[in-house]
């Protein structure tokens, strides 16, 4: 097996889409009772009758996050790098064709934006920017790595795929994570959301977590954007990726987000909406799935969301998020890639977590663990 590739030609869309309408309630059950869950289960547990299940699954997924997490939430923050960016993506305020002011953060700024995140207490950082490798690219991305690694003890990174070499250097400068999203598997229409730019590129963003997991990056964080497609194929299809990365890079650890279509300026709607309900659905079915997966909730989602899935699955979770570059202090006006929905201060989110009987964490990993 080279890569997730050919694992992934032996699917079809559609063959997934009618085996999820034929999943009966007995399924349903019958996978719930399983010791070790495979990904036909997974498939269960997504189908639309499962949704009868839910309360169920709540409490399983309840229960077994607290069996391997604890009753903790580990808190991060992102850090805009830039909103420069090379391709159109239909659902982005990032995106070429938006005509917007861009900014890219000069050593001076990044170091005011990280002073502005230490002083709320952060101390695991997702750094971000857009896919402008000429301006943006592994020599920016070193440069800050190296300029904020005295500072924040966990380092995460979503930005532009790149090269194994390069996710090797970014591994030695001590990121701890990489996150990239297929955004959606359908492949015959990714094309329409991403018309221009290596985005485009279906194949080569679909292989970029096989060389993240070559490269001996210590987490990997996968997810779709949840409003394009069908969120139950695209899921299924997540989480197949996923199920294979684990076994073939199986000293990383992985993680699973769920971004929901936001607004922004000049973006599509979206093609599919999730409820609540549904996406509930979802993150049971990952844990009661995968019991060492990761699940991370980040501000797209409202405060009602966020205070209840403290409780039923969420291991990780991002607080008084700015998604501008110099949104959290040099330019505050700056265009945001997307509207967050949560903006409560890290202090509040804080409280809420103890309220709901957790420990909210700030810092659960260190580099002298993995021998970074
Ligand atoms: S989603 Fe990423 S690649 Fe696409 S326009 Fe936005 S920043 Fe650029």
């Amino acid at each position: 097996m080279k890569s997730f590739k050919d694992f992934f030609e032996k699917y079809e869309w559609n063959d997934i889409k009618s085996k999820l309408e034929k999943v009966t309630l007995s399924d349903v059950e019958m996978s719930l009772q399983k010791k070790n869950k495979t990904i036909e289960d997974f498939l269960n547990f997504l189908s639309p009758v499962a949704a009868k299940k839910l309360e169920v699954m709540a409490k399983m997924t309840q229960q077994l996050t607290q069996k391997r997490f604890g009753k903790t939430i580990q808190l991060y923050a992102p850090l805009y790098l830039s909103n420069e960016c090379q391709n159109i993506c239909t659902y982005c305020g990032f995106s070429l064709d938006n005509s917007i002011k861009r900014k890219t953060l000069s050593d001076t700024e990044l170091m005011i934006e990280a002073s502005v995140l230490k002083s709320m207490g952060v101390n695991h950082v997702l750094l971000v920017s857009g896919e402008a490798n000429k301006t943006v690219g592994i020599d920016y991305f070193l440069n800050a790595v190296h300029l904020l690694k005295p500072y924040f003890a966990n380092i995460s990174i979503e930005v532009q795929p790149l090269s194994e070499e390069e996710y090797q250097r970014l591994h030695d400068a001590g990121v701890n994570a990489v996150l990239v999203y297929q955004e959606t598997y359908h492949q015959e229409v990714y094309k329409e959301y991403h018309p221009k730019g290596k985005k485009s590129n279906f194949n080569f963003r679909l292989e970029t977590p096989d060389r993240i997991g070559k490269a001996g990056i210590h987490k990997m964080g996968l997810g779709v954007l949840l409003g394009l497609e069908d969120w139950r194929v695209d899921s299924f299809f997540n989480a197949l990726h996923i199920d294979y990365l684990q076994k073939q890079y199986w000293k990383s650890r992985y993680s699973v987000s769920f971004p929901r279509l936001r607004p922004a300026e000049g973006i599509i709607e979206p093609n599919f909406i999730m409820s609540d309900k549904d996406l509930l659905q979802l993150i049971c079915a990952y844990r009661i799935w995968n019991e060492d997966l990761e699940i991370s909730i980040s501000t797209r989602e409202n405060e009602k969301f966020r205070n209840n899935i403290i409780s039923l699955g969420a291991t990780a979770m991002s607080a008084a998020s700015k998604t501008n570059p110099g949104g959290y202090a040099v330019d505050k006006e700056s265009l945001e890639q997307f509207e967050t929905s949560d903006e409560r201060s890290m202090n509040e989110i804080k409280n809420i977590i103890k309220k709901a009987g957790y420990d909210p964490i700030m810092k659960d990993w260190d580099a002298v663990y993995s021998g970074i």
